[in-house]
């Protein structure tokens, strides 16, 4: 029976941490932590996850302001709010929900965020600070995940990683984090992608398996070594023969479990830890005012 590593109790701790952090600079520097959220369009699912974001906040007393557009909003509307935020000495942390409708240039919005309000991490400046391993802001699904490690006591020193999945907010940072010269980091890492051949030939040796797919069942028992650590990044909605519906992760939970050393559940595994982690980062950058990031 692997160890379940358990994201709601450890994001629970960690917001208990940022809420006396919270007092701690309120009563001290007289700074109230603000996340200025944006959401552009109708999608419900973008909807929901911004609302829930709002109540994170409420939770340890950061101070949170959710701004609706319509779809229709141009981009230089969403520039003209982002500029706006970025020069309001109120607002510590900026967050435009992805994906944007269509015709905004998502990489123009982001770039536009000012990189010490930058809570999401996904700025070029955050991935640049990143990569040459100097302080910043991780983006929070990484983040969370290196949270996880750290707090589970996972060794990954010298240990071989396995990341599936190669995009800029999750699979490119992790690996990048695993590979630095710290802890937890100092494994060896291998990323694996739609462009490689037989992908369970590298998980297969993987000390620490992550994946960050969002397939279902793209890794089996069959992809996993006996003992290896399971992270599972992916977040999938499948419909039962009965016709509802499950959140599921891209591991095939049930029989990868009872081979592997420890296994992070869908839900409640990294989902938790990546809300828990923008409030990390809310405050870090409420924190680091008059200051350095
Ligand atoms: P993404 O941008 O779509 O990237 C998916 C990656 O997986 C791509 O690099 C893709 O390769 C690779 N891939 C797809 N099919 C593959 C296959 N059969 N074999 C090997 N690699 C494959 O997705 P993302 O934003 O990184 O998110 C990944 C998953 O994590 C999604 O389910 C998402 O919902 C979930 N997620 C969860 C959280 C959380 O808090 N738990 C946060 C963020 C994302 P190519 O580059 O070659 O296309």
């Amino acid at each position: 029976m692997a160890v379940l590593i358990d994201g709601n109790s450890l994001a629970a701790q960690i917001r208990e941490e940022v809420r006396e952090e919270v007092n701690a600079l309120t009563s001290t520097r007289g700074i109230t932590p603000g996340l200025n959220l944006l959401l552009v369009g109708e999608d419900p699912a973008s909807a929901v996850y911004v609302r829930n974001k709002g109540k994170d906040c409420e939770k340890v007393g950061i101070q949170s302001t959710i701004l609706r557009l319509p779809e229709t909003a141009s981009e230089q509307e969403v520039l003209d709010v982002v500029h706006a935020w970025n020069a309001d000495n109120s607002v510590h942390g900026i967050l435009v929900q992805l994906p944007l409708p269509k015709h905004i240039n998502e990489h123009r919005v982001i770039n536009a965020i000012s990189p010490l309000k930058d809570v999401d991490g996904f700025h070029p400046e955050s991935a640049g600070k990143v990569m040459i391993g100097l302080d910043g802001f991780i983006p929070c699904t990484p983040h969370g995940v290196l949270e996880m490690l750290r707090r589970y006591n996972i060794e990954t020193s010298g240990k071989h990683a396995v990341i599936v999945g190669r995009s800029n907010i999750v699979g490119k940072p992790l690996a990048i984090l695993l590979a630095q010269k710290r802890t937890p980091g100092n494994a060896t890492v291998t990323i694996c992608h739609t462009g490689t051949p037989d992908i369970a030939q590298y998980t297969r040796t993987a000390d620490i398996l992550i994946s960050a797919v969002g397939h279902h069942g793209v890794i089996t028992k069959d992809h996993v070594k006996p003992g290896a650590v399971v992270i599972d990044v992916g977040i999938n909605r499948i419909t039962l023969p009965d016709g509802t519906t499950k959140l599921v992760g891209d591991v095939l939970f049930d029989e990868v479990e009872p081979i592997a050393q420890a296994i992070t559940p869908v839900p409640g595994g990294v989902g938790p830890m990546t809300r828990a982690m923008l409030l990390r980062n809310t405050l870090k950058a409420a924190q680091a005012v008059g200051g350095q990031l």
